[in-house]
């Protein structure tokens, strides 16, 4: 009872039954006990009854005018909304009432007229209970489905955030490796990957006899010229370009990398020859051949490749690398703009040169060297007009080891710097002994080489201000001989040197004339004193029809242009005869004198040979 008057909601009874009597005994008794009570006397009363207002207990009479209870109770259980509608069935005590049949269609209890009050109040409310418990256990177990939605739900999200943090740390890991791994400039593998893609092939080639690769190594021609003068952003866009077409003349089997600065590494797999890598450095080199347009400039770039076949024999993938590195060194000596293929007696060369260059440097400490003095005769009178300082190494066990064989070692390691102003300050002094000499003629000229190394320098102007100085030589009788090359590297700083030079009173000569490419125009704004022209065209003057023409040519232009001629490598009285017939001013060679030491010059010149 309790209950009920907490319950705010009274329990709703419908009562279905044709016979008013009944009707009106029933509902109410119910009513007194707090039951909401509605009536349905046939079918479609039950139907708007129900669809106005659920009913939580359904009261029916088993006797029916029209259908009988049975069929009535059949139809509400098959009606969604009234299904779980507990129905009591009424009958009186004469009617046939069927227990079996009352239960079978969905009745949960019966009472009998008449009407033991309590028994039906008893009855009515433990259907009422219990649907009342069906209810709850139904809504609990919504309740905890929807719990258990929930909580599986939470636990996706949760599955889900775990996947994409997961997800994340492998992409910044990937990220990462990327990075570490990859040249950021123009995205290849860096030099670290390639060494590890180099590690894979050497090891697959010593498993698989017939798996075969080779190694290229490219350096750029001449880089820093553009870096310098145009300035790193075009270079960087300029490597970039690069790239690309060094990727377009590959395949994507194999693998092409930026080891650093201007160098490429490119790794060729399964190829069965030699020829295969050439074939892929010629496709380089011409592609490479086109001028470059990039965003303001149109800019030229060769290379030179160093090829190496992989060999299974090697310990370390670097080596495979360093050998390819030192063919394409020696295709630079060559020339550049070509490729050259690795032999290991090239090897042993390399291990030379490193010894000579630990010499070297012992060398200057220990001052192993020594300079020579070589005439230069004046062709219009055949006499001395002055002398060329030439280096020479005093190796301690090796003997006399001529310039051409350490200075190119020297210049790539630096050594060059000390070795060459020592030369310049022994010559400076060995000219100011000539002008302190009353009986050498005053006018003798001192010619000095300077490599195109000090140029990068501009210290290399006090240096020779500061020689000048110690020495006290008039700087009138000083020639500085600088090679074609030297101006071309890094012509707008070389140019502003040598008009400091030329500043200093010091004549200027260009070396090697014919050697290079400078054009007219180019050469004209140098403030060149002569040209010496090199010693292979004086050579071939008579042997070569087609380069007979090239010596009267070179004299031609140095005389339009206001210089002197010089020509080196006389080496016969023909030659001489055809230089003198061509108005070259000076000439020099071996038939002349070779260069001579110091301590002989004295009486040579004293001598005063005449040619
Ligand atoms: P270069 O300046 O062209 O010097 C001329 C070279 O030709 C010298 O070789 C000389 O000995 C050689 N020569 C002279 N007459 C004849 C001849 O009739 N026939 C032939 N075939 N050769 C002749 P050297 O002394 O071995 O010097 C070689 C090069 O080394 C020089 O070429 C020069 O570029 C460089 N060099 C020499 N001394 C110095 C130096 O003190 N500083 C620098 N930076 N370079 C130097
Ligand atoms: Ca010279
Ligand atoms: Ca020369």
């Amino acid at each position: 009872m309790n209950q009920e008057k907490l319950d705010p909601k009274p329990k709703n009874i419908l009562i279905i039954d044709d016979m008013p009597d009944n009707l009106r005994v029933l509902s109410s008794l119910l009513k007194r006990r707090g039951y909401q009570v509605r009536q349905a006397f046939n079918w479609q009363m039950v139907v708007s009854a129900c669809e106005s207002l659920l009913p939580d207990l359904i009261l029916l009479d088993i006797m029916m005018p029209d259908i009988d209870g049975y069929e009535i109770c059949e139809r509400l259980k098959a009606w969604d909304i009234t299904a779980n509608i507990p129905v009591i069935f009424i009958s009186a005590l004469d009617d046939v009432f069927d227990k079996v049949k009352a239960f079978k269609v969905g009745g949960v209890d019966y009472i009998t007229k008449p009407f033991a009050l309590e028994e039906v109040l008893v009855r009515v409310q433990n259907q009422l209970d219990l649907r009342e418990a069906q209810v709850e256990i139904l809504k609990l177990n919504t309740e905890l489905e929807n719990r258990v939605k929930e909580r599986t739900q939470a636990l996706k999200n949760a599955l889900q955030k775990l996947e994409n943090a997961a997800y994340f740390r492998d992409e910044l890991q990937n990220k990462l490796l990327e990075t570490v791994l990859h040249d950021s400039l123009t995205g290849l593998p860096n030099r670290v990957l390639f060494i590890r893609k180099l590690e894979n092939a050497l090891q697959q080639s010593k498993e698989d006899s017939s798996y075969q690769f080779a190694v290229l190594f490219l350096d750029c021609d001449r880089f820093k010229v553009v870096n310098d003068s145009l300035g790193h952003l075009v270079g960087d866009e300029l490597l970039i370009a690069i790239a690309r077409r060094l990727q377009a003349s590959l395949s994507p089997f194999d693998t092409l990398s930026r080891l650093g600065g201007d160098e490429f590494g490119i790794l060729i797999e399964n190829i069965t020859d030699i020829n295969i890598a050439i074939k892929i450095a010629e496709s380089i080199l011409q592609k490479l051949s086109v001028v470059f347009k990039l965003s303001r400039y149109e800019v030229f770039m060769s290379a030179s490749i160093g090829i190496n076949w992989g060999n299974k024999n090697y310990e370390k993938p670097e080596y495979l690398l360093r050998d390819a590195d030192t063919a394409m060194y020696r295709a630079k000596a060559l020339g550049r703009a070509r490729y050259h293929i690795f032999d290991p007696v090239m090897y042993k060369e390399a291990i030379q040169i490193l010894e000579l260059e630990n010499d070297l440097r012992r060398a200057i400490e220990r001052q192993e060297f020594l300079v020579l003095y070589q005439p230069m005769i004046s062709l219009a009178t055949g006499r001395i007009s002055g002398f060329e300082a030439l280096v020479r190494w005093q190796h301690p066990t090796r003997g006399i080891i001529s310039p051409v064989n350490f200075i190119p070692v020297a210049e790539e390691t630096g050594l060059i710097t000390p070795i060459n102003t020592w030369v310049l300050n022994t010559a400076c002094n060995t000219l100011r002994e000539w002008q302190e000499n009353s009986e050498i003629s005053f006018s003798l000229n001192m010619s000095i080489n300077l490599s195109a190394r000090l140029f990068s320098d501009l210290n290399i102007v006090s240096i020779i201000e500061k020689i000048i100085n110690d020495t006290q030589i008039n700087p009138n009788n000083l020639e500085i001989e600088i090679t074609e090359s030297a101006i071309m590297e890094n012509s707008a700083a070389v140019k502003k040197i040598l008009h400091n030079i030329k500043g200093l009173k010091i004549k200027l000569v260009m070396d090697d004339f014919g050697t290079g490419y400078s054009s007219l125009s180019y050469l004209h704004s140098f403030p060149f004193h002569a040209l010496k022209i090199d010693k292979s065209f004086v050579k071939r003057m008579q042997t070569n029809e087609e380069t007979m023409a090239l010596v009267p040519a070179m004299i031609g232009i140095a005389h339009s242009m206001g210089m002197t001629a010089i020509a080196e490598g006389v080496e016969t009285p023909e030659q001489l005869a055809q230089l003198r017939s061509l108005n070259c001013d000076f000439a020099q060679g071996y038939l002349f004198s070779p260069a001579i030491p110091q301590e002989l010059l004295p009486e040579f010149i004293t001598s005063s040979p005449q040619w």
